[in-house]
């Protein structure tokens, strides 16, 4: 079984093509800015948009676990909670819902194939993305098998934060890594998102020496985070041999989900980035010779 957060058709942004993502449970990072924070966990998670809430407490009456209360707003004690989601469906204006589904590999293979003839037209495929989707190695590395044995083009997004060994054994399948580069100072990466510098450029190491030719370096560039050091990854790309850059400019798209998970979102005051705020760099690309791009 698979811990799925969603499958999205006919995405464009994350590889070549038409192609399907499939968003994977769990991730060793906390980015303060992440846009799926429900993917965090592999727990299926239990999220409730205040917007949409009538306060008609039918789901508080049905909860034999007493994990919800009110005091006035919607309170959830995830402790207690079993994700039985008896409370979803007594929400009639549909405030509740929950993030994550076991899936069988045939489920998903499933799901996917309804879209065959658009990767087959569009020279499109399947992306793996997350949370972290290396995360579930051992049955995501099955479908990965499974995938590459029925001739689809698999691309995945991925953070770096794993063992080398894992990579080693993926490495083949992979037609197109899209791998992030957050920071390039220890200290800052570490401490903002919970990852390990030495294991992600090792890693990183590793795909410029074996298949450079496949990875796409991508960078959310977040402020007060790293846009002073977006030159610096562009080089550090460069000298690996990389053969492209995209930068993300900041987004709030996830804010709404932080609000639903009952988490504090750290950006909240802050406004999107236009793409121009990042244009000086795809002329940077010019003149060192690597395509540097904006957005995925
Ligand atoms: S059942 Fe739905 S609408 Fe009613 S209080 Fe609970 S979350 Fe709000
Ligand atoms: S999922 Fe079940 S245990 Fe959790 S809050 Fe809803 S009713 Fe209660
Ligand atoms: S690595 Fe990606 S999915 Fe994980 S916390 Fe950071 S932004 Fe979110």
């Amino acid at each position: 079984m698979i811990k799925v957060s969603n499958i999205e058709r006919f995405a464009t942004h994350d590889g070549p093509g038409i192609r399907t993502t499939i968003f994977l449970k769990g991730c060793p990072l906390h980015c303060p800015w992440c846009a799926n924070p429900e993917t965090w966990t592999l727990d299926t998670i239990l999220m409730h948009d205040e917007k949409k809430c009538v306060r008609c407490h039918c789901c508080q009456k049905v909860c034999e676990k007493m994990a919800i209360d009110f005091d006035p707003d919607f309170k959830i004690n995830r402790n207690l909670c079993d994700g039985c989601q008896k409370c979803m469906d007594v929400c009639i204006p549909e405030a509740i819902s929950f993030s994550g589904k076991e899936m069988t590999i045939d489920e998903i293979l499933e799901e996917i194939s309804k879209d065959d003839a658009y990767y087959k037209n569009s020279n499109g495929g399947i992306t793996l993305s997350g949370g972290e989707p290396l995360f579930q190695f051992e049955e995501v590395f099955k479908l990965i098998q499974i995938l590459k044995e029925k001739g689809y083009h698999i691309a995945i997004e991925i953070t770096g934060m794993y063992n080398l060994n894992v990579l080693k054994k993926v490495e083949p399948y992979i037609d197109l890594f899209l791998h992030d580069i957050k920071h390039l100072n220890k200290e800052k990466l570490e401490s903002i998102t919970g990852a390990s510098k030495e294991i992600i450029f090792n890693n990183l190491d590793y795909l410029s020496k074996t298949c450079k030719e496949k990875v796409i370096i991508r960078t959310p560039v977040i402020p007060g985070f790293n846009e002073e050091i977006v030159k610096d990854i562009i080089l550090y790309a460069k000298e690996k041999g990389f053969k492209e850059v995209n930068l993300l400019p900041y987004h709030s798209l996830g804010k709404n989900k932080w609000h639903n998970l009952k988490k504090d979102y750290v950006y909240e005051n802050e406004k999107m980035m236009d793409k121009s705020h990042l244009s000086s760099y795809t002329e940077l690309g010019k003149e060192l010779n690597i395509c540097v791009k904006i957005g995925g």
